[in-house]
C-alpha cells in the first residue's frame, strides 16, 4: 500500500496540477484575446460611424460576418438600448439582447467572462460617440470547447500514463512481496514455531540469496538451541546419575554393616573409609558444579585485577608437581615473556590447573607435560602440551561439554567428574578468550588458551 501511495499520489498530483495550470493559462489568454477582438471591433465601428449612420448598417453586418468567419466566433452589436443591430448568426437582429456583459459594457466597462456551462467566452466592449456617450456595445462569443477538448485529451493521456505506472507498481509490489516478504514471512513463521518450543523446526532453504542466508543463520541458531536444550536435559540426568552412583555405594556399604551382627572393627574401618571416599567424590562433583554455576555469564561475579600470569603458572606447576612426580612425568614451565593481564586470578588459576591436571591424568607414566606462556600486543597465549593418549578429532568439540568423558569406563578409574574442561571453558569465555585443541589419538594433546590482555566490558 505504501509503495502504491508513494508511486501514484505524486503522479496524480502532478497530472492534476499540469492540466489545471494549462487550463488556467488557456482561459486567461483566450479571455484576453477575445476581449481584444471585441475592443478592436468596437473601435472599428466607432471609427466608421456604422451605428450612428443607419445607411451604413448593411456594411456593418457584412464586416461583422467577415470577421466572425475569420475569427470563428459569434459577434453581436447592440445599440444603447440593448437592441441588436447586427448578429453574425442573424438570430437576434432587431430584438433586445441583454446579457450581463452587455450591461457592463453599456455602463462603460469592457469585460470578458468564461461561461463554463456553455464552454464559451463572452467578451464585451462599449462603443462611444464623438462626445464620449456610450452608444452601443459589441459582444464577442468565442467557443472554448476546443480548449476543453484539448485539456480533456491531455488529462486522458496523463491518466493513461498513471494507469501504466500503476500496473508497473502493482506488479512490482506483487513481485517484491513474493520475493521479499514471502521468505521473511516464512522465516517469521518458523521462528514463531521455534519460540513456541518446537525446536526441531527448520526453515526450508531454496537457492542462494540474502534470505536463504538468513534462513541458514536461523537454522544454525535453532540447531544450537536444540543442542543446548538437549545438553541441559542431559546435564540434569547426568548430575542425578553421577550423584546416585556414590549414594547407592554408600547405602550398600552402610546397610551391609547394619545387617551384620558382630562386625569386626577392621571391617568397620574399611567400609567407613570407602564411604568417606564416596562422600569425597560427591563433594568433588558438587564443588565442580558450583564452580560451573558461578562461571555462568549471567551470574558470574568476576573480580578483575592485574594478574601476574608468570607467577600464576609457576604456582600451578609447583602445586601439581607432586602429582606428576607420582607418575614419573616431566612437568615443565617455560615463559617467553612477562605477562600481566586484567582478569580474575582465582578463576584463571582453576581453569589452567584443570588443563595441567588433565595433562598429567591422561599421560601414561614417564611422559611429559609442558606449560608455556607467550603474548603479542593484544593477547596472552598459554599452551599446555602433553605426550599422552590424545583426543580423537570427533571428540574434540565435545570434551568441553559438562560430564563428557571420552571413554567413560576408562576415566572412571582416573576419578574425573567430566566437569573440569567445562569449568575451564566457561572461565575462558568469561575472559572473552578462546581455547583450541590440537590432538589426535595417541598423539598427545595441546591446549592453546588465548586471553585478551585488556578487559572490554560488554
Ligand atoms: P575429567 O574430570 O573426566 O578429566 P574433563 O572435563 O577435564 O573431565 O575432561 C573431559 C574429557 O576429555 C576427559 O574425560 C578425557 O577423556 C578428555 N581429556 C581431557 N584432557 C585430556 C588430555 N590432556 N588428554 C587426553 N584426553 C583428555
Amino acid at each position: 500500500m505504501t509503495y502504491l501511495v508513494i508511486g501514484i499520489v505524486p503522479l496524480l498530483f502532478f497530472s492534476f496540477n499540469t492540466t489545471k495550470t494549462l487550463q488556467d493559462y488557456f482561459e486567461d489568454t483566450n479571455e484576453r484575446e477575445v476581449l481584444y477582438q471585441a475592443n478592436t471591433i468596437a473601435g472599428n465601428i466607432q471609427k466608421t460611424g456604422y451605428l450612428t449612420d443607419k445607411t451604413k448598417q448593411p456594411q456593418l453586418a457584412q464586416d461583422i460576418e467577415q470577421r466572425g468567419i475569420e475569427e470563428n466566433c459569434r459577434i453581436i452589436v447592440v445599440d444603447e438600448r440593448g437592441y441588436a443591430v447586427a448578429d453574425t448568426n442573424g438570430m437576434v437582429v432587431g430584438r433586445m439582447f441583454i446579457v450581463p456583459e452587455i450591461l457592463v459594457a453599456l455602463a462603460g466597462r469592457d469585460e470578458a467572462n468564461l461561461r463554463r456551462e456553455e464552454e464559451a467566452i463572452y467578451a464585451s466592449a462599449y462603443i462611444e460617440s464623438a462626445d464620449s456617450r456610450k452608444i452601443g456595445a459589441v459582444l464577442v462569443i468565442s467557443s472554448f470547447s476546443e480548449v476543453y477538448q484539448l485539456i480533456g485529451e491531455i488529462t486522458n493521456q496523463w491518466l493513461l500514463v498513471t494507469l501504466f505506472i500503476l500496473i508497473i507498481v502493482i506488479s512490482l509490489v506483487i513481485f517484491m512481496s513474493q520475493m521479499i516478504f514471502g521468505p521473511i514471512k516464512n522465516v517469521l513463521d518458523t521462528i514463531r514455531r521455534i519460540s513456541a518450543g518446537q525446536l526441531h523446526q527448520r526453515i526450508e532453504i531454496k537457492g542462494k540469496n540474502e534470505f536463504t542466508e538468513l534462513g541458514e543463520a536461523v537454522n544454525t541458531m535453532t540447531k544450537r538451541l536444540e543442542e543446548v536444550d538437549q545438553s541441559r536435559q542431559e546435564f540434569v540426568s547426568n548430575v542425578s546419575h553421577e550423584l546416585k552412583t556414590p549414594l547407592s555405594s554408600i547405602k550398600v556399604l552402610s546397610e551391609s554393616l547394619l545387617l551384620q551382627e558382630n562386625v569386626p572393627e577392621e571391617m568397620y574401618k574399611e567400609f567407613l573409609q570407602d564411604i568417606t571416599s564416596e562422600v569425597d567424590r560427591m563433594t568433588d562433583i558438587v564443588s565442580d558444579l558450583l564452580a560451573l554455576v558461578r562461571n555462568d555469564p549471567s551470574e558470574a561475579r568476576i573480580t578483575v585485577a592485574d594478574v601476574d600470569i608468570n607467577k600464576m603458572l609457576r604456582d600451578i606447576v609447583k602445586r601439581l608437581s607432586p602429582l606428576a612426580a607420582d607418575k614419573d612425568i616431566d612437568l615443565s614451565f617455560h615463559a617467553a615473556k612477562d605477562v600481566t593481564l586484567k582478569g580474575d586470578e582465582v578463576k584463571l588459576s582453576l581453569a589452567i590447573s584443570n588443563l595441567v591436571d588433565n595433562g598429567i591424568k591422561y599421560t601414561p607414566d614417564g611422559g611429559s607435560v609442558s606449560v608455556s606462556l607467550d603474548a603479542d600486543n593484544k593477547d596472552c597465549f598459554i599452551t599446555v602440551q602433553d605426550s599422552g593418549i590424545g583426543i580423537a578429532e570427533d571428540e574434540q568439540s565435545k570434551v568441553f561439554d559438562r560430564f563428557y568423558r571420552v571413554d567413560k569406563t576408562r576415566d572412571r578409574e582416573t576419578g574425573g567428574t567430566g566437569l573440569g574442561l567445562a569449568i575451564t571453558h566457561s572461565v575462558i569465555m568469561l575472559h572473552n578468550g578462546s581455547v583450541q585443541i590440537i590432538s589426535g589419538e595417541d598423539k598427545g594433546s595441546t591446549f592453546i588458551v588465548r586471553i585478551p590482555l585488556e578487559r572490554k566490558e560488554v
